[in-house]
């Protein structure tokens, strides 16, 4: 047995809200909450606009938000909640599709934060316990140590947890393999609506065990007896209405909760019926899942059709080989992918005229290898082989793409899994929105299936890009409709309603994904038929009698007679109840400084969060690292945008945006590192949205010294190195720090950065520039001097000359030019960045006709040149700066610079933590190169920003969080097997040099200057 924490987190750390006043009609509530719940109580207006979304087109103010710390926080929140009439809403990451974790007035039980843990793996018998707010990737990351993982694989599973899977009864890619969640979710223990716990499990049917439980004749025993009764009763209706699919996961699991067991007997466990339950009828507190082999190996190969029902037809074919997944893509994501800057290179070896493609996997379990030295490579050969032969020769594919490397596989994968975020990101107001998205009808009907469903489209004049899990006949389908308008909304109605008819006439399941919520919940009856209706009904009311338990979901009521209480809770279902937009949505534009043209305008930016959840994930890429240390919804892009949305649309006054708790919570927490700009799939900016904001709240409100000073650092830092070693002393004398912390708010326990007497620019001079001749030189760089290379940290501005030089490259540093703007960007002084820009654009653009390029030795800097400025000014001038300006290991690696110097480097292995800023704008990797090249072995970290992202690591208030970020970045390090750490950015070597007995370490270029011959 094993167990462990997935990530290591200190929940101690981070919790930064400030005053959060109740909204009132919830106060005594909240009270008594407190009272009786050690976790976080949540019940003020932001909380209940940041609760109020998922990741579906719904809306719905929550009442408030517990975060519960133990199973008995869950108790006492049922518990009070039933006294005081609150339905309880549990929820996970929210990523779900159908608006099933957005609930109105409830209060919403959030396990994220602090209910995350395994409680156990036990890999002989393959099995895992789960807390509910547990991540699957992070159970899937310590199962791998055991060569093992857990089946069900959604899309999402990076930020999804695994009990809101199973809540969805979710599945993924290769549920042709290996099913959906109910199949793996072994025993539960579950809060009921009446505060009871309940450990459900297998039970023999009518064994001692059965009849000790009904003997007991109490809440628990009504349960196995009603579900029974209601399984037997309607065994007929249950055998002809549930579609006997792979997948299918609206309605309540009757079909499953009695069952035939290992051995032959006869069993029911309640578990199965809390799978995909959303929610309705009890809180899970721990979850018992059992788990698979993990395959060790695969192989892809990807079929080319011209036409698109001919894909379709080959899918049951494709089901007659050993595969692991089938899945398919149209040429609408081979376009959108095209056009994308971030995904055109996994459409490259697409052909043109592919109008569809099959993908199909096999993993080594299915494909066992032959014998001799790379059997697994051959036995994979020939089964691809086998179906080239099929669909190639003999059938109608044009073309196969085969994938044998993980490299090459993971493409095709990301090609694949691009889908939803290229269609998300279309601009404007139709949007392919989710509400019949994961229909699934068998294989074998898929063909004929989609081309009525075309005709849907058709009559409803709209159209939609496919893809699907093919294999299991699962369609992921959005239609763009604009649902700000009526008439969107009406067609979206419609819609829904006729494929509901045409998954019934093909023998399919409505919902074989995502789960019923407000999107599908009220085409249930149509689907199951009025009997077994009435079975959900009985069930969930002796489950949860007074339908507490996230009403409305998977099952409804006719009215307040209608089962259940006499009150109007859970009563009726309506898709068209409850939208995010809607057709009384409105949003303001606000006069904008930055140009948000590309964008679509800056609501439009806003609202391009779809509420996906990607930004929970804290395992990869850079977004969002406040998140990653804080573990709090306010602290994710999601949040932000939510609450700029709220702002925008009125539903809360536009001016809040100006209030102290808005600024300090939602803006300020946001630590400007882009990282949302290329990691959120629909591109939310949130950096660029932040300054937009500040620079308004400047204008309207001022702003304060210290954002003042940070905003300016230029100019101090200027005046610091023209005074020291004076200058220099000043924080160093006793009480000074403390001094500035109380009047400016600079945290004490942060060393500020010391001034150089020579600056980069003086050292320069003083060698008399450079060493080589514009004449013979093979090209020319101006190296931009930047505020910290220049005034405090000048040695990788020197070692960038030395590296130049080494190339024959001429080297000037001017001393003429403006500071970059990055840092008044950053505080939003949007006035100042235009001037900064102007004049370095205006000195710089002739230079660059010239032929000099522009080239930094700070990131932030760089990618200022290189993104910022195209938002701020017009105009053929600031496009050829912008497109001259190069990160100074950028300008080596992309134009292979350093092919021209001879290196000798020491045999040292070097742990890379790159810039978030050049992350965001995919100019990372050039680093790496180069250091390689020059002789080191590299390991770059997957690491987000280190949490100083400029001045707000000095900044008092966000001291502790900063750290916070900081220490996970440490410990990447730690793990690392490097001999050193480099890092390109100050504030990064500044955070990393602050690691107990640390020094700050070196710039990439240092380290390249080192190893020059
Ligand atoms: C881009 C994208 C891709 C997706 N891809 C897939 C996919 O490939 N396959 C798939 O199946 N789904 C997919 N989804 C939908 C969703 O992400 C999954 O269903 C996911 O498993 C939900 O996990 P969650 O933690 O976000 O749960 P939530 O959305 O928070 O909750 C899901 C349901 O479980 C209930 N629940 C949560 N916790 C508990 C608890 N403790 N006790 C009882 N009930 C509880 C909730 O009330 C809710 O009804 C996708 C969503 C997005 C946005
Ligand atoms: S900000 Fe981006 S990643 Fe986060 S929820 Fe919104 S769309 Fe998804
Ligand atoms: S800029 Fe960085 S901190 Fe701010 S929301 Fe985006 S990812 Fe998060």
């Amino acid at each position: 047995m094993a167990s462990s924490r997935s990530d290591g987190w200190d929940a101690s750390v981070t919790s930064l809200g400030m005053d959060r006043p109740d909204v009132p009609e919830y106060s005594a509530f909240a009270d008594q909450l407190r009272e009786q719940v050690s976790g976080d109580v949540q019940f003020d207006e932001y909380t209940q606009i940041l609760y109020a979304t998922d990741g579906s087109i719904y809306q719905a103010r929550p009442a408030g938000v517990v975060l519960p710390k133990s199973v008995e926080d869950v108790k006492a929140t049922i518990s009070l909640a039933a006294e005081h009439d609150i339905p309880v809403l549990p929820r996970g990451a929210g990523s779900s599709l159908g608006g099933q974790t957005v609930g109105r007035g409830c209060v919403v039980l959030d396990f994220t934060k602090y209910m995350d843990d395994i409680v156990e793996i036990d890999p002989d018998e393959q099995l895992a316990k789960v807390q509910p707010g547990l991540v699957q990737d992070h159970l899937d990351a310590t199962l791998a140590e055991y060569g093992l993982k857990f089946a069900p694989d959604p899309a999402s599973s990076n930020r999804a947890t695994v009990v809101g899977g199973i809540g969805n009864n979710s599945t993924g890619a290769h549920s042709v393999r290996y099913g959906i969640s109910d199949a793996y979710t072994e025993e539960l223990q579950v809060i009921l609506p009446n505060g009871e716990p309940i450990h459900t499990r297998e039970v023999v049917l009518d064994s001692e065990e059965y009849n000790e439980i009904i003997e007991a004749d109490d809440f628990e025993a009504n349960l196995y007896t009603t579900v029974r009764e209601l399984v037997e009763n309607n065994q007929d209706e249950i055998d002809d209405k549930y579609p006997s699919l792979k997948r299918s996961v609206s309605g309540y699991n009757l079909q499953k909760v009695i069952y035939e067991n290992e051995d032959g007997e006869e069993v029911i466990n309640l578990s199965k019926l809390f799978v995909g339950a959303e929610g309705t009828l009890g809180v899970i507190v721990e979850a018992t899942v059992s788990l698979v082999t993990k395959p060790d190996e695969t192989a892809l190969a990807l079929y080319c059709f011209t036409d698109l029902i001919d894909a379709l037809k080959a899918v049951p074919e494709a089901l007659d080989y050993p595969v692991s997944a089938v899945e398919l893509m149209d040429d609408e994501v081979f376009r959108l992918a095209r056009e994308s800057e971030g995904y055109a290179k996994f459409a490259e070896p697409i052909p043109k005229d592919a109008a569809a493609a099959l993908m199909l996997e096999w993993d080594n379990e299915l494909v066992p290898p032959e014998d001799g030295e790379d059997g697994q490579r051959a036995a994979f050969k020939n089964a691809v082989a086998d179906t080239n032969a099929h669909f190639v020769d003999e059938g109608d594919a044009f073309d196969v793409i085969e994938a044998y490397s993980d490299e090459d596989q993971a493409d095709l994968w990301k090609l694949r899994k691009a889908a939803i975020p290229l269609l998300m990101g279309l601009q404007g107001d139709p949007k392919p929105y989710p509400f019949i998205e994961d229909a699934t009808v068998p294989p074998e009907e898929l063909a004929e299936y989609v081309q009525k469903f075309e005709d849907v489209l058709d009559d409803h004049g709209t159209s939609a890009a496919y893809f699907a899990h093919a294999g299991s006949g699962t369609l992921h389908i959005r239609p763009i409709l604009n649902l700000k308008e009526d008439e969107g909304i009406q067609k979206m109605h419609s819609i829904t309603d006729d494929v509901t008819d045409l998954v019934i006439e093909h023998h399919g399941a409505f919902s074989g994904e995502h789960g019923d919520g407000m999107a599908r919940t009220e085409f249930n009856p149509k689907m199951y038929g009025d009997q077994l209706w009435e079975a959900f009904k009985v069930l969930k009311t002796t489950f949860d009698p007074n339908w507490l338990m996230n009403p409305g979901n998977v099952v409804y009521r006719d009215g307040p007679e209608d089962h259940g209480p006499d009150n109007d809770r859970g009563v009726g279902a309506d898709n068209r109840e409850n939208l995010r937009y809607g057709a009384a949505y409105q949003s303001i534009e606000p006069t904008a400084e930055l140009d948000f043209e590309d964008e679509g305008g800056f609501s439009h930016l806003v609202e391009l969060c779809n509420g996906c959840g990607t930004c929970r994930q804290t395992d990869s890429d850079v977004m969002c690292p406040t998140y990653r240390a804080s573990k709090e919804e306010i602290q994710t892009t999601r949040g932000r945008a939510n609450m700029l949305r709220a702002a925008i649309s009125g539903e809360i006054p536009y001016e809040e945006i100006h209030s102290d708790r808005f600024q300090k919570e939602v803006l300020d927490l946001c630590v400007g590192c882009k990282g949302c700009k290329s990691d959120c799939p629909t591109g939310v900016d949130m950096a660029k949205l932040k300054a937009e904001v500040k620079h308004e709240h400047h204008r309207e409100e001022g702003s304060s010294l210290r954002s003042k000073i940070f905003g300016n650092i230029d100019k101090y830092s200027a005046l610091g190195s023209k005074l020291a070693p004076i200058s220099n002393i000043g924080p160093k004398l006793p009480g000074a720090r403390l001094v500035m912390e109380k009047t400016l708010g600079i945290a004490r326990d942060r060393q500020l950065p010391t001034f150089k007497r020579q600056t980069l620019e003086k050292w320069f001079d003083s060698r008399g520039g450079s060493t080589v001749s514009e004449a013979e030189a093979d090209a020319k760089v101006m190296l931009f001097p930047d505020t910290f290379t220049n005034y405090s940290y000048p040695e990788p501005g020197k070692a960038a000359v030395e590296v130049l030089e080494a190339a024959n490259i001429h080297v000037q540093i001017p001393g003429d030019l403006a500071p970059s703007g990055r840092a008044a960007f950053s505080m939003g002084y949007l006035d100042s960045v235009r001037e900064h820009a102007e004049t370095n654009v205006e000195k710089l653009a002739p230079m660059v006709d010239d032929g000099w390029s522009i080239v930094f030795v700070e990131p932030s800097d760089a990618v200022m040149f290189q993104d910022e400025y195209l938002d701020i000014l017009d105009g053929e001038d600031v496009q050829k700066v912008s497109a001259a300006a190069y990160g100074v290991l950028e300008y080596m690696d992309a134009g292979r610079v350093d092919e021209d110097i001879s290196f000798d480097a020491p045999g040292e292995t070097l742990t890379y933590h790159g810039h978030c800023n050049q992350k965001a704008t995919n100019k990372d990797h050039h680093a790496v190169g180069v250091l390689r090249r020059a002789g080191y072995s590299v390991d770059p970290l997957d690491s987000s920003c280190c949490g100083m992202a400029g001045s707000f690591g000095y900044e008092a208030e966000h001291y502790e969080l900063s750290k916070a970020i900081g220490q996970i970045l440490f410990d990447q390090v730690e793990e690392s097997d490097g001999d050193a750490v480099t890092a390109p950015g100050a504030s990064c070597r500044s955070q990393l040099g602050d690691r107990p007995g640390e020094e700050n370490p070196p710039h990439p270029i240092e380290k390249v200057a080192e190893a020059l011959n």
